[in-house]
């Protein structure tokens, strides 16, 4: 246990908090916790299974309700400073008569004088009822630091007495950023076990361990990918300015020492299929961070509180593995309808939450969301200062069309210099990215298929004349979407096209 953790709940007894909700999972650590900040408290403690048990030795004194154990020490307050230590009791904070004796507790410790109790809540799940929101305060673990993780390291190879050289220690120590003291530890075991030491190759376990522990969390995603700033066709005004940005990153601490802000990120909007997901990726390829994508939907919980919390975790862990890339993709459908009347209360509160966070926020989480209908979109997101800038992806235009035929041609090895690219630009009108994949790979499975060598111009265009490009089956959709950017202030993602070729342009 951190002294931090045992100094911020402390002071919040000192600050008469009536409830201090804590969300975590491992009652050891809580317990030791409690313990260090209560040396002159009388500490009782309700387990839901077991009813009052003694606190100290943990053995059942008397099975018993919540209700009956809360009206046996609702006076304890009184005689001596008191601990009520409730684990596991989320689920019974829909009773009401639950919720007026912890009411009735809150409002003694904040106003009687002579009356001190505080209420400590312990569980993985955070549930708070509307009465007790001014009451409960919610504390969250914080996540080892760096250095606490090195000290985490060391203790565990001292005990063990196994030698390991200080830079594998530092660099296994940045793979452990994200995961709490117990799972670190339980890593740390499993790579002993795996070889009796702790070496290099451990490193691969601990990003698959924590791979395990991140997903189990349900929160966020770490996305591998292999994609590169060069797998991007076009979109030139966005790529220069992500590798201006990754300069930043490349030496992040200088560039705070310099007085450098750390770039908060971006809004990438736009036609479908034309590479914002692919522009995600490649950031977190050209910032060398991990890339983890947050799903808005999977963070809706069924209790009160309950999503808010989910928000708070995903966020705080997306601080924890930081220098990374947050993904969100299809924000829109996350936050569409915010604000307006009949939109969700939930997605309103979570929407609040996200934005107070993206504001205050002085870490190294750079935010890609991407976006393609933003006309329900809440507009105070996309108020300058939110991410440091909005960019538009269109259809790509007849230079970018080219050099994405030559990206896909090439990284399937069939580029070859006879083929006709203004003939292929022509034929390409209203074609977005994934038009223009699918119709590279259809013609180099066609070419195999007949048993041909190289693949020529005339099999690209029977291909694309074989193929409904995204301006014919989304024609409505790509209107709206072309009408809501113009109200709004947006960059385009794509230099002007040079127009040194002959071609025709959407
Ligand atoms: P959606 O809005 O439907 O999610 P998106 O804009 O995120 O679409 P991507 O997933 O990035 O689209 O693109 C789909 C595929 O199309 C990519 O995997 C890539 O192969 C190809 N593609 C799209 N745009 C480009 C591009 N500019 N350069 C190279 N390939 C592209």
């Amino acid at each position: 246990m951190k002294r931090t953790t045992v100094d911020i709940l402390s002071s919040y007894v000192d600050a008469l908090h009536p409830i201090i909700y804590i969300n975590h999972f491992d009652f050891k650590v809580i317990d030791d916790a409690i313990k260090q900040i209560g040396t002159n408290a009388r500490i009782v403690e309700y387990n839901n299974a077991l009813g009052l048990i003694d606190f100290y030795n943990k053995s059942p004194m008397q099975e018993c309700d919540l209700e009956k154990f809360l009206k046996l020490t609702l006076d304890d307050g009184f005689e001596q400073e008191t601990f009520l230590v409730l684990k596991d009791i989320h689920k019974e904070l829909d009773n009401p008569k639950i919720i007026s004796l912890l009411k009735r507790i809150s409002e003694d410790n904040l106003y009687k004088e002579n009356y001190h109790a505080t209420i400590f809540i312990i569980s993985d799940t955070v549930v708070i009822p509307t009465e007790l929101e001014n009451y409960i305060t919610v504390f969250d673990i914080p996540l080892p630091s760096t250095t606490e993780i090195l000290d985490i390291i060391n203790e565990f190879t001292a005990d063990l007495e196994i030698e390991v050289e200080q830079d594998i220690i530092s660099d296994i120590a940045l793979s452990f950023k994200g995961l709490n003291e117990f799972q670190i530890k339980q890593i740390l075991n499993l790579a002993y076990q795996d070889g009796g030491c702790i070496d290099k190759e451990d490193k691969l376990l601990i990003l698959k361990e924590k791979e395990q522990f991140i997903k189990k969390a349900g929160m966020l995603e770490i996305v591998s990918f292999s994609e590169t700033i060069d797998d991007i066709g076009g979109l030139e005004n966005l790529k220069d300015w992500l590798h201006r940005k990754a300069k930043i990153f490349a030496n992040l601490d200088k560039a705070i020492k310099f007085g450098v802000d750390v770039p908060k990120g971006i809004m990438i909007i736009g036609m479908p299929g034309c590479g914002k997901s692919l522009t995600a990726k490649a950031t977190a390829s050209l910032f060398e961070i991990p890339l983890v994508r947050l799903d808005v939907g999977r963070l809706l919980g069924k209790y009160v509180g309950e999503s808010e919390n989910n928000m708070r975790k995903a966020l705080k862990l997306s601080e924890a593995i930081s220098p990374c890339v947050l993904w969100i993709d299809e924000i829109e459908k996350a936050f569409a309808g915010v604000g307006s009347e009949g939109g969700n209360e939930v997605t309103t509160r979570l929407f609040g939450q996200f934005l107070t966070w993206m504001q205050e926020k002085e870490n190294t989480v750079f935010i890609v969301a991407t976006a393609n209908d933003i006309s329900r979109m809440p507009p105070e997101f996309m108020r300058k200062g939110r991410f440091d800038e909005l960019f538009f992806v269109d259809l790509p235009n007849g230079e970018e069309r080219r050099k994405i035929i030559d990206i896909h041609l090439k990284k399937r090895k069939k580029w070859n210099k006879n083929i006709d690219s203004i003939a292929l630009i022509n034929e390409t009108n209203g074609f977005n990215g994934a038009d223009i994949e699918a119709v590279v790979k259809d013609t180099i499975e066609r070419a195999f298929i007949d048993g041909k060598i190289t693949i020529t111009t005339e099999d690209l265009i029977e291909s694309v004349r074989d193929t409904k490009s995204i301006s014919s089956t989304l024609k409505d959709k790509i209107s709206m979407i072309k009408a809501t950017i113009e109200k709004i202030d947006i960059k385009p993602a794509s230099r002007e096209d040079s127009g040194v070729h002959q071609y025709k342009n959407v």
